[in-house]
């Protein structure tokens, strides 16, 4: 969709090509910054300037973070004999929101998808397997989306894990197949943690 030309119409095209943001919600929120006038485009500005300068992600567990370690990696009150794999940093938003969990995360930043070329090495699988050399890690929370990728993802961590004597558990059935954690409701997905199964 355009009709509009130069500067405004970069804009629509800009956001518009936000995930979730269509062509009508880019160009209506392209007039509003336009039209605004309570320094609501600077905040903006500036406040994706900040987090493209000062976020980047944990050392640790891949969380983002404006620090070297991510505040649950810091959090000397958390499990650290139970790591939760996410595929992205804002799943685990999604998790902590359910006050269930007390482990640690690990962030793959993906799953293993051959269609698309993502295999094991393009993920921070290595870094997984780094982090449960030491034998302080008991058990493996595999929480990626009950989607078919992240369902080969999950088989392929439990497979790699549980000949290193570390349990390997996913979250409890009651999840919609093919959705993502973070539409999960807080309970629904609550359950699912403390009923996860081991496999
Ligand atoms: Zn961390």
């Amino acid at each position: 969709m355009s009709g509009f030309e130069g500067a405004i119409q970069d804009l629509i095209d800009e956001l518009g090509a936000l995930p979730g943001i269509g062509p009508k919600s880019a160009q209506r929120l392209a007039f509003h910054l336009l039209g605004e006038k309570e320094g609501q485009s600077e905040r903006l500005i500036a406040a994706i300037q900040t987090v493209k300068t000062s976020v980047h992600f944990c050392s640790i567990c891949g969380n983002v973070t404006e620090g070297e370690t991510c505040g649950i990696c810091a959090d000397s009150r958390r499990d650290i004999s139970v790591i939760c794999v996410v595929e992205e940093a804002k799943d685990i938003n999604a998790i902590e929101k359910t006050r269930v969990y007390r482990g640690v995360y690990h962030v793959l930043g993906g799953v293993i998808d051959p269609l698309s070329g993502v295999g094991a090495d393009q993920l921070r699988m290595r870094e997984l397997f780094a982090r449960l050399a030491d034998g302080t890690v008991k058990e493996v929370v595999i929480a990626t989306n009950p989607t078919v990728e992240g369902e080969a993802t999950a088989s392929y961590i439990a497979r790699s894990v549980t000949p290193m004597g570390i349990e390997a558990t996913r979250l409890a059935s009651g999840l919609p197949v093919g959705g993502d954690l973070e539409y999960a409701d807080e309970i629904t997905l609550g359950r699912a943690l403390e009923g996860r199964r081991s496999l």
